[in-house]
């Protein structure tokens, strides 16, 4: 599909100048529009027919919806190099309702974090389940999670039970899941009613097109799309979800454009599964498009590996993942301490990093090479010596230590001249591998 243009964004602006959204001209506002860094109604001047259209414009083919807090939805494109990903998959953990140590399983949902490259990786919700049968126990399940506060999702087909929760809980805008031919009228007049997002089920996509429909014909504000999780027939589950993303961003197929749910608890009914099929139905998932699951395990090893591709997944392509260029100090470094030079692509930084912390007082040198790696950064001569001075002499560096000796990356030894005459400083070809930095230091550091 054709990427959105701010010139296009521009001509439907105002043109007025004036600021007051907060941006110097309308051009940079239109910018600003296209990343998703402002919105519509940040320019109060924009009104009548032409706001209709730009809200139009910008709307994307998959629209976004809001679950609690959490916007799930909201994708341009369908694979993430033709543009980006916008909302990283929503994770949400299964409770039932009749589970004696349900609030200990919320609290362990809401405290769960890996930390892996300076990012903190989490759950999103608590997808609560009927399992009781009894409408008053789900409202009192429910009650309770909401004293975690984290977005939810309402299981049951049973509209009585749906609305029971839905009056303590409707201001946090949990989704209804959900509806199916049989219960539909019921579960979109309470969407309707109280303003929530409803989940349509069904594993016939000729169904689940006439359920959207109908929901959002009788006035449901938005809608989330469950084609069905079958792990007993992945390749069925995954052409549904492709065809529905297809219809949605190619086809703009009105009522496909909403948000995936995927079930990867649902792996669990088969007899004999378990974490394992749990944990590869959810990995098949995230990588075709699902915006949100409902996940059975809290178990870290079996997390895990779904967490960190997820974080891979919705890393922008556009823009290497960077940290800030400059010197950093690890440990406690003093005017003996080694100085060390890498990039400022975040993986290489944080491998850097991570090799030394603990292990050695030292500082980093950070060059920015527009966050590429070493070894693409000399190529593309995006690491040049005269920036290393430059940092050198911006963070007094030869204030800081009294020795002038720099350790530079094995991959970067060409640039050991170029760095002597622009630094003036004493260049030391490290290993290749930051995994070698210490035992390197220990061997010619002091030599
Ligand atoms: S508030 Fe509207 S008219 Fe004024 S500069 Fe911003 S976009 Fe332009």
């Amino acid at each position: 599909m054709a990427r959105k243009s701010p010139l296009e964004v521009y001509k439907m602006l105002p043109g007025d100048n004036c600021g007051e959204c907060g941006e110097e001209t309308c051009m940079a506002f239109a910018s600003k529009l296209i990343d998703r860094d402002a919105k519509i109604e940040d320019c109060p001047r924009l009104k009548g027919k032409k706001k209709e259209k730009l809200i139009e414009y910008l709307t994307p083919p998959v629209r976004e919806v809001k679950i609690g807090d959490r916007t799930i939805g909201g994708e341009e494109v369908i694979y993430r190099h033709e543009l980006t990903y916008f909302n990283p998959t929503a994770y949400f953990v299964a409770i039932s309702d009749n589970d004696p140590s349900l609030e200990e399983r919320a609290r362990k949902v809401k405290s769960f974090v890996m930390e892996r490259f300076k990012t903190d990786l989490k759950f999103d919700g608590i997808a609560i389940r009927n399992k009781s049968g009894d409408p008053e126990i789900f409202k009192e399940a429910v009650e309770k999670v909401m004293e975690i506060e984290m977005p939810m999702i309402l299981c049951s087909f049973n509209p009585e039970v749906i609305e029971r929760a839905l009056e303590v809980s409707s201001q946090k805008r949990p989704l209804i899941y959900g509806a199916i031919d049989e219960n539909l009228e019921e579960m979109c007049a309470l969407a309707t009613n109280y303003e929530c997002p409803l989940a349509v089920i069904s594993s016939d996509l000729r169904k689940l097109w006439e359920l959207s429909t109908i929901a959002t014909g009788s006035g449901v504000p938005s809608i989330v799309l469950d084609p069905v999780t079958d792990s007993l027939n992945m390749r069925g589950t995954l052409n549904r979800i492709v065809e529905i993303r297809h219809q949605a961003i190619e086809k703009r197929a009105d009522p496909f454009r909403w948000p995936i749910l995927g079930v990867p608890a649902a792996s669990w009914l088969v007899e004999g599964n378990g974490y394992w099929e749990e944990a590869v139905t959810a990995a098949i998932l995230q990588n075709r498009f699902v915006d949100a699951m409902i996940l059975n395990t809290i178990e870290t090893w079996a997390i895990l590996p779904l967490l960190t591709l997820r974080q891979n997944i919705y890393t922008d392509p556009r823009f290497p993942a960077r940290v800030e260029p400059g010197v950093r100090e690890i440990g406690s470094p003093n005017d003996e301490s080694p100085v060390l030079l890498t990039t400022n692509f975040a993986l290489t930084y944080y491998a850097v990093e991570g090799d030394v912390e603990g292990k050695l007082d030292c500082y980093i040198i950070v060059a920015d090479t527009e966050g590429l790696a070493v070894e693409p950064s000399i190529a593309g001569g995006k690491l040049r010596a005269s920036d290393v001075a430059e940092i050198i002499k911006e963070n007094k560096l030869e204030e800081r230590v009294k020795h002038k000796k720099l350790i530079i990356p094995g991959a970067a030894a060409r640039m050991r001249g170029d760095l002597e005459d622009s630094t003036g400083w004493e260049v030391l070809v490290g290993p290749k591998d930051s995994s070698g930095i210490v035992d390197f230091v220990e061997k010619h550091w002091k030599k």
